[in-house]
C-alpha cells in the first residue's frame, strides 16, 4: 500500500490529501500539520478577531472528519524538521508521537517568493493577470518585472500589480 505524506494542512496541503483519496481509496494519506489547528479560512480570520462571525467559524473541516470522512491521518502539533528524498523519509518533530516517517509520495509547497495571493481593487485584468501567475507559480520577480501593454486608452502606463511586487521585492531583499 502506498503511502502519501503532505506536509501542510493549510488549503493546498488539505485539498491535495482530499484529492489523493479521491484518486485512491486504498493509500495511505498522511497531513502532518505544524499548526494546533486543521484547515481554516485564513479571510475569515479579519472578521472572526473583529467580532463579525463567531471565533471558531473559519475552522470549516473539523479534525475528527479527516479520518471519519476522508480517511486521512492528520498530525496536528508537529513540526517537519528535515526531508530526505533519497531515503523517502520525513523527520517530524514536537510531540514524540513518530520520528520518523516514510513516504511513498510526498507532497510539499515551495516557497520560496511564489505569488500566493493579492488583494486587488479596480481593472479586472490586473486581477485575472495575478490569478495566472498563481496558477503558473509565478514568482515576485517575474510579476516585478513583467512587460504588459501599454496602449493610452485601454491601459495605463503603469501596472499596479508590477510596482506593488517591486515594493514587495525590495522589502524581501
Ligand atoms: C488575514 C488573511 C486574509 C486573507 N484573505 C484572503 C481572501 O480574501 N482571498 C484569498 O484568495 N486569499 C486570502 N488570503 C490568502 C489565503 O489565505 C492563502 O492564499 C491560503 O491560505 C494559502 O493556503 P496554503 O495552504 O497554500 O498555505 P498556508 O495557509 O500558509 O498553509 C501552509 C501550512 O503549512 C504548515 N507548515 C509550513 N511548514 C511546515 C512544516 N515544516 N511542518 C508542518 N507544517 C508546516 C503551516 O503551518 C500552514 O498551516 C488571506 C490570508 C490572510 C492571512
Amino acid at each position: 500500500m502506498h503511502r502519501i505524506v503532505v506536509i501542510g494542512g493549510g488549503t493546498t496541503g488539505t485539498t491535495a490529501a482530499f484529492y489523493a483519496r479521491r484518486t485512491s481509496r486504498n493509500c495511505e494519506i498522511i497531513v502532518v500539520e505544524q499548526e494546533r489547528y486543521p484547515m481554516y479560512s485564513k479571510c475569515k480570520l479579519p472578521f472572526a478577531i473583529s467580532g463579525e462571525v463567531p471565533a471558531e467559524s473559519p475552522v470549516e473541516f473539523l479534525p475528527e472528519l479527516y479520518e471519519r470522512s476522508m480517511k486521512v491521518m492528520l498530525l496536528l502539533n508537529t513540526e517537519v524538521v528535515e526531508v530526505d528524498p533519497s531515503s523517502k523519509r520525513v523527520v517530524p518533530s514536537a510531540d514524540g508521537r513518530i520520528e520518523e516517517l516514510s513516504f511513498d509520495k510526498l507532497i510539499a509547497k515551495e516557497e520560496r517568493h511564489h505569488v500566493v495571493g493579492v488583494q486587488a481593487a479596480g481593472a479586472s485584468w490586473q486581477v485575472d493577470l495575478a490569478t495566472i501567475s498563481m496558477m503558473h507559480s509565478a514568482k515576485v520577480e517575474d510579476l516585478a518585472y513583467l512587460e504588459t501593454c501599454y496602449a493610452p486608452a485601454l491601459t495605463s502606463i503603469w501596472s499596479p500589480l508590477s510596482a506593488a511586487a517591486q515594493a514587495l521585492l525590495r522589502k524581501l531583499r
